[in-house]
């Protein structure tokens, strides 16, 4: 193993069997362990706008982003500033701050879109926590408690952190690691969750039609992003609310990854464009909106949200919700994703999806470049996939020696074939490039697996 430089990598392999000591695995998240590709893990030490430098010195330009929050590019110097001056006010308070209302009322602004039947608003009040999971679990237990019923549906393959009741046939780390689900979550707990294959109404009809009256919600993520990118057919999110919503169940939207990242009003507010209106009852907020510091958000109708304490019967709290550093950063990042930043993304994703799409061809490797806005993912398949089965069925063996090569000449890609591409608006034609240079080599060594 070499570095860009050609250096042996020696200080990442140390460090990584010097982790592994205290550390289980090595990582703090399992994905970052290289599980699926293989090889060492990078300690990185730095991120500054498209690149990621680890402990050795290499330079990476960078896909993952921080998996999505950093889509102004790494340490943005608005941002890096706006942290500091908060940092110099006090790193935690354990009190309310006028800043936490500025985020909300962002969070809300931001989630108006305009659609067939007017203006949508559906984001009316908004609770600000440290994690996406911690966004999800709130939400689901806010819908048990509004609706007064226990079950639960979610989607095969769609990831919503790792709470005890959403890790059944979850995507992410457990599709990289091939776990069906995780141990240590109680059977009478895993029993309120039914999974259901993705992007099939009818698996929804007849599960409202045998349990309709006891399935408190539907949590979806707006765009399956977590077992590589897997959007919603056309209308499938509006059929799904208007299925729910008959049951008097709750829809819960999960737009932790696509969020303020695949447009102003994330993926529910870019689908309106060309799609049927539907109002979603419950959002899930993280990554983008806290700018890459640890913050998430749920939001939604004013008459569910306040059902959480103080005003009613549903319990969350947090002495980090609201962290007055993380919500600086949140409310920088935000207020520099504007339109053009959106425009950026957008171009840069597209001329990447087309320069991987063409490396590969010229290679014969049979692949699809699956999309939902500026995200995506390369299927090994001639056949897009629509539900976790068919991505199980891909030529997934491909994917590793294309990554280590990528790695190899300089570019950072997610490790695991399960995981969307990430750009940022940093990434410009000197960092496109160093990408695209590198593809040829790694459409080979895709080809040769
Ligand atoms: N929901 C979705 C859609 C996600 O992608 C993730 C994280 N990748 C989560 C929830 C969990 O967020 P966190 O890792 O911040 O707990």
């Amino acid at each position: 193993e070499s570095s860009s430089t050609g250096a042996p990598v020696q200080h990442n392999a140390e460090l990584f069997e010097r982790a592994k000591h205290s550390i289980p695995g090595g990582v703090n998240s399992p994905v970052r362990a290289y599980g699926s590709v293989g090889g060492t893990p990078r300690f990185l030490v730095e991120a500054r706008g498209a690149y990621v430098t680890d402990v050795d010195g290499n330079e990476y330009v960078d896909l993952v982003a921080s998996w999505g929050p950093a889509i102004l590019g790494h340490a943005r110097p608005e941002v890096v500033r706006a942290v500091q001056e908060a940092a110099a006010r006090g790193l935690s308070f354990g009190a309310t701050t006028p800043s936490e209302t500025e985020l909300a009322e962002l969070i809300r602004e931001r989630m108006t879109a305009e659609s067939a039947d007017g203006v949508l608003a559906p984001v009316e009040k908004v609770r600000l926590v440290s994690t996406g999971t911690e966004a999800t679990m709130t939400a689901i237990r806010l819908a048990r408690g509004f609706t007064g019923r226990d079950l639960l549906i979610k989607f095969s393959g769609h990831y919503h952190g790792h709470s005890d009741g959403l890790l059944a046939e979850a995507g992410s780390g457990l599709a990289t690691l091939a776990m069906p689900g995780s141990a240590g979550v109680p059977a009478p707990i895993a029993a309120q969750t039914l999974v259901l294959p993705y992007n099939d109404l009818d698996a929804v009809r007849t599960a409202f039609a045998t349990h309709g009256d006891r399935i408190a919600a539907v949590i979806v993520e707006s765009a399956a992003c977590n077992m590589g990118v897997v959007p919603p057919e056309p209308g499938y999110n509006a059929a799904l609310t208007e299925i729910v919503h008959e049951a008097g169940a709750l829809l819960i939207v999960d737009e932790v990854l696509t969020g303020f990242r695949v447009g102003s009003a994330g993926y529910w507010g870019a689908s309106l464009a060309d799609g049927p209106a539907y109002m979603p009852d419950l959002f899930t907020f993280g990554k983008v909106v806290g700018g890459g510091m640890p913050l998430a958000a749920l939001g939604g109708r004013a008459e569910v949200m306040d059902y959480l304490a103080p005003l009613g019967p549903v319990y969350q709290a947090g002495t980090l919700s609201g962290n007055p550093v993380a919500v600086a950063a949140g409310l920088a990042t935000l207020r520099l994703a504007d339109l053009d930043v959106y425009a950026t993304l957008d171009a840069v994703s597209a001329r990447l999806q087309s320069a991987v799409s063409q490396a590969l061809a010229a290679e014969g490797v049979a692949h699809t470049i699956q999309r939902a806005g500026n995200l995506f993912s390369v299927l090994f398949s001639d056949t897009p996939a629509t539900n976790y089965a068919q991505v199980q069925a891909q030529d997934a063996f491909r994917y590793p020696p294309f990554f280590h090569a990528m790695l190899e000449a300089g570019v950072s890609l997610p490790p695991s074939v399960f995981e969307a591409w990430f750009v940022t608006a940093a990434h410009d034609d000197v960092a496109l490039e160093r990408i695209i240079d590198a593809l040829p080599a790694a459409a080979k060594a895709a080809a040769a697996a």
